[in-house]
């Protein structure tokens, strides 16, 4: 599905009211808004997904690798190294078992709370770390009792599974828990109920809707805890216990945070497949021009809808953009000759007349101006500098039509040896002055095929490209 406006583009929202397609650039997105609007209708677009247009989740391993070497997850990772040594130290001294499942418990808090924060930023599409302020005020404390009484629920399912069917019960059991473990965590994260974290129905849909590349989901995942048990194998091996207990930690946070920053992009990949809602501005692309673009689009959708005023609001407002002036300003003038408004089409052009550097965009400012006379003969600039600019240009255009009348050489004349430069020569003024792209091309593919061989060639072709690729961008916008 394309959108109806670009048709190269592909459509991203779905309009109920007007039964429309939009590509990403021609509707309106504003912050704090569930979904974008409809130009046309003003109601909430429904998304058609981004599964299919964003860098699908085994292509970025690499960014997942490199996810806790970035400042505010290693200044996390560093703050909880720390936090273990401290809380390693003070298990030693306090020989009482409860205070000690306590402070454990606060330790796995901490590190709960900033994987799940990983996780829910990277659903929004952003793959930037948290840093530690911002995993605090994130409800932690919840998250930590939601993941106890998540391992407590599938424990007693083990318990409960393994008094009824016996002890070949346990071994599948464990398989089927940890090939669903991403979906359980992924809901877990995104709905914040442990009741569609461990519901089946709610697992199977989510697996449903990732698809086949669940599996590499959960090979991944696996990889990854294997590496961890590796590690922590290593570290209990080789370590002395007070030592080892901050880098432990640190391990698990690591591989974590690794994990989870790829949950939370399946979860971005998949949203709409799954069910969530999503912050679209994440979508749009931050390049230079990508305002202009998106403009211009808007542009598009009113003046094909017939909705002129709403295309004048926003071309003004594009031109407001020093970079963009000229373009919109031109775009102005244009809209109004085809409406017939000379006061809309004179006040776009004496604004567009009054650019500081018009002379070096002369021959499009002559163009221009020769389309406004045509339209309403009494027009004018207002300032001198622009009559000097278009006169210059209208001396260069008198020198071509001198040219012109050499190249209506009659028949005989034919063999003449000048021939293919005068033709050449009417071929450019075509283009250039006259504007007429179409006759440029007749010329030149006359001038090319009866004179193929020559000084004049590589210019001809030239000239026929730029003719040739003129037209395509007329036919398209
Ligand atoms: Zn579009
Ligand atoms: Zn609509």
């Amino acid at each position: 599905m394309n959108c109806k406006y670009h048709t190269h583009e592909k459509a991203q929202w779905y309009c109920h009211q007007c039964d429309i397609s939009f590509c990403l650039n021609c509707c309106d997105i504003n912050q704090r808004e569930i979904a974008p609007r409809c130009l046309l209708c003003r109601t909430h677009l429904e998304s058609y997904g981004v599964s299919d247009k964003v860098t699908p989740f085994w292509n970025k391993l690499s960014e997942f690798n490199k996810y806790p070497w970035q400042e505010n997850a290693y200044k996390f990772l560093l703050t909880y190294m720390g936090i273990a040594f401290v809380i390693g130290l003070l298990t030693d001294f306090i020989p009482i078992t409860m205070i000690q499942l306590l402070l454990l418990l606060a330790l796995y808090s901490i590190g709960i709370g900033y994987v799940f924060t990983v996780l829910t930023k990277a659903a929004r599409g952003k793959l930037d770390a948290p840093s530690y302020d911002e995993a605090l005020t994130f409800n932690s404390d919840s998250m930590t009792g939601k993941v106890i009484v998540l391992y407590c629920v599938l424990i007693g399912n083990g318990f409960i599974g393994y008094h009824i069917f016996g002890s070949g019960f346990i071994l599948p059991y464990i398989a089927v828990v940890s090939f669903a473990t991403p979906a359980m965590l992924i809901v877990l994260a995104m709905e914040k109920h442990v009741t569609s974290a461990v519901n089946p129905a709610r697992i199977a849909s989510c697996v449903k809707a990732i698809g086949w590349p669940y599996l590499l989901l959960f090979g991944f995942s696996f990889l990854i805890d294997t590496g961890l048990e590796f590690a922590q194998s290593q570290l209990h091996f080789w370590l002395p216990q007070a030592v080892a207990y901050p880098m432990l930690f640190a391990a698990l946070a690591y591989f974590y945070i690794v994990k989870f920053s790829m949950f939370g992009y399946v979860a971005f990949q998949y949203h709409v497949e799954l069910g969530y809602g999503i912050d679209s501005e994440n979508l749009i692309d931050g390049s230079d021009n990508a305002l202009e673009k998106r403009l211009l689009a808007k542009v598009d959708v009113f003046i094909q809808e017939g909705r002129f005023e709403d295309a004048e609001e926003v071309l003004y407002d594009l031109a407001q953009d020093k970079k963009h002036t000229v373009k919109a300003l031109e775009r102005l003038v244009r809209l109004n000759i085809v409406r017939k408004n000379p006061t809309g089409a004179i006040k776009a052009a004496n604004n567009y007349y009054q650019n500081p550097k018009l002379s070096s965009i002369g021959i499009e400012a002559l163009r221009l101006y020769q389309e406004i006379v045509a339209f309403e003969p009494h027009f004018k600039p207002m300032n001198a500098k622009a009559r000097a600019v278009l006169l210059n240009q209208m001396k260069h255009k008198r020198y071509l039509e001198d040219v012109k009348k050499l190249t209506s050489v009659p028949e005989k004349m034919q063999s003449d040896v000048n021939l293919p430069w005068l033709m050449l020569a009417h071929a450019r003024f075509e283009s250039e002055v006259m504007n007429d792209d179409a006759n440029a091309l007749k010329m030149l593919n006359k001038l090319l095929s009866k004179h193929p061989r020559g000084g004049h060639q590589t210019e001809a072709q030239q000239l026929r490209q730029v003719c040739q690729s003129m037209q395509q961008k007329l036919s398209s916008t």
